[in-house]
């Protein structure tokens, strides 16, 4: 298998060369040259397998320059009852005839992304214990993807992270989920500034390139393939849970920000799995929602940009969805890149001509919003119904599967955190905090392990030269 960028370069590149990387060189992004076709004999091979395994035979179509007992091991490796809570790892929970929550956020940090994280933890440490290199990974985080991505890389061999995050604005729950954290690999550097303070250091070290080189950083953010691919798993696993016999389809319905869950639903589709539709489901910032409706992509900037009660889909522009347009205009790379890297930046839009828009429905694809009003009444609902409590990205997804879900369709919703994470919400809606998983108490009490530092890229250089392992 090789990997191509969505924007024309037309160097092929394997597994391993794109794993450690960020966008292609021609600013694109990676995707495999083909996407490797399941039929009927293989799906009833793979029913009944672990998670592990099922991860294991669909990473291996995807990664041919890893050993196969090495690819096998890692995968055994990361998913376990131990680390995400059950034998099934991916467990549906039933609420009303045809609409089902598969449970995505039972891992480290409650969120879906440790699904993907665990796993690149254990790809980077293996890649470069091979190689005979060590990485520093930098990154920017408001909440989920840091704490993913620190509680994935700590402890491992090779692997240093600084995570950037903004002095005193993150929740007690999502800042003692990272500041707890005492391995000597992991540096939580709170920055005296904003979010976007924060990107802008990471953007401004990244492109000082001979900065970069020598000090050998490297990110972890949502474009990097290989989180990508560990997602495709999931819409499997939840597929054979959901159905007996390959004849039947089912639908997801996924909570959405970067574009990066719901990409690998599309993967899951273009691979042969039975998936009648995917239903895109944004909050308030509904740059998603608005393209399935009206083929017109148009990012926003900050001022447009909304702080919602589910923070993880608060997105301005859409980092996979290059990759789903890519497939839609047939991977033409020239015209992806005009879309992209001309459209976009002249205009911050661009909009499919009618015969490119009418292809989306063959690709499955619906979308729906929901509001701050939304997330309440759908929590309460659930709660008052069934006795789940559902966090408030979810409840973003389930408002918008109810409202698509068709008689006889089988409807699996993604949960992608658990309500511990957004607790105030979970107040606002029910009158009471949401149950805080016994492992995790003590949490906030915890001792605290983190740097104030001014909102500086040469305070920010100088930790990490004082910090990172000499090579
Ligand atoms: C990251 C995140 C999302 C959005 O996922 P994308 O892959 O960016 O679309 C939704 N819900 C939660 C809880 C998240 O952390």
């Amino acid at each position: 298998m090789q990997y191509i960028s969505t924007r024309g370069d037309p160097t092929p590149r394997s597994f391993s060369e794109i794993l450690l990387e960020g966008l292609a060189p021609d600013g694109g992004l990676y995707m495999p040259d083909r996407y490797p076709q399941v039929d009927d004999g293989i799906l009833t091979s793979w029913r009944g397998l672990s998670y592990a395994e099922l991860a294991y035979e669909i990473l291996s179509l995807y990664i041919d320059d890893i050993p196969a007992a090495d690819l096998r091991a890692l995968a055994e490796k990361t998913y376990t009852a131990d680390v995400f809570g059950t034998d099934a790892i991916v467990p549906l929970k039933p609420l009303e005839p045809g609409v089902q929550l598969e449970a995505l956020s039972n891992g480290p940090t409650l969120a879906f992304k440790d699904m993907a994280m665990q796993l690149l933890g254990n790809l980077f440490e293996y890649e470069l214990a091979r190689r005979g290199e060590t990485l520093n990974i930098l990154g920017a985080t408001s909440g989920d993807t840091g704490s993913a991505a620190e509680h994935a890389m700590r402890g491992k061999q090779g692997v240093s992270v600084f995570m950037l995050s903004p002095y005193g604005r993150m929740s007690p729950f999502q800042q003692a989920q990272m500041f707890s954290l005492q391995d000597e690999n992991i540096h939580n550097l709170s920055v005296e500034g904003v979010f976007d303070d924060c990107q802008d250091i990471v953007k401004a070290v990244s492109n000082d390139l001979a900065f970069k080189r020598k000090w050998r950083i490297g990110t972890v953010n949502s474009i990097n393939w290989a989180r990508l691919l560990a997602q495709v798993v999931y819409y499997f696993a939840g597929y054979f849970q959901a159905t007996k016999t390959n004849d039947q389809k089912v639908s997801f319905a996924v909570p959405s920000g970067n574009f990066g869950n719901v990409c690998a639903g599309h993967v899951a589709r273009m691979m042969g799995l039975p998936i009648a539709r995917l239903v895109v489901a944004t909050n308030e910032n509904d740059v998603l929602d608005e393209f399935f409706r009206t083929g017109t992509y148009r990012v926003r900037g900050a001022a447009e940009t909304f702080e919602t009660s589910s923070p993880s889909m608060d997105i301005s522009k859409a980092s996979n969805f290059e990759r789903f347009v890519f497939d839609l205009v047939s991977r033409d790379g020239a015209l992806t890149r005009e879309l992209f890297n001309g459209a976009l930046q002249r205009d911050g839009a661009f909009t499919l001509l009618h015969d490119q828009k009418a292809r989306i429905a063959g690709f499955g694809f619906v979308s729906g919003r929901s509001t701050h009003a939304d997330r309440l009444a759908t929590i309460r609902d659930t709660d008052a119904r069934f006795g789940v409590v559902i966090d408030t990205h979810t409840a973003d997804g389930l408002k918008v599967a109810r409202e698509h879900v068709t008689a006889g369709e089988t409807m699996i919703v993604l949960e992608t955190a658990l309500p511990i994470k957004f607790a105030d919400t979970i107040q606002e809606a029910l009158g009471r905090r949401p149950e805080t998983p016994p492992a995790l108490a003590d949490l906030e009490s915890r001792p605290k392990r983190f740097t104030v530092v001014k909102a500086d890229v040469g305070v920010v250089k100088a930790f990490i030269e004082a910090h990172a392992p000499a090579e």
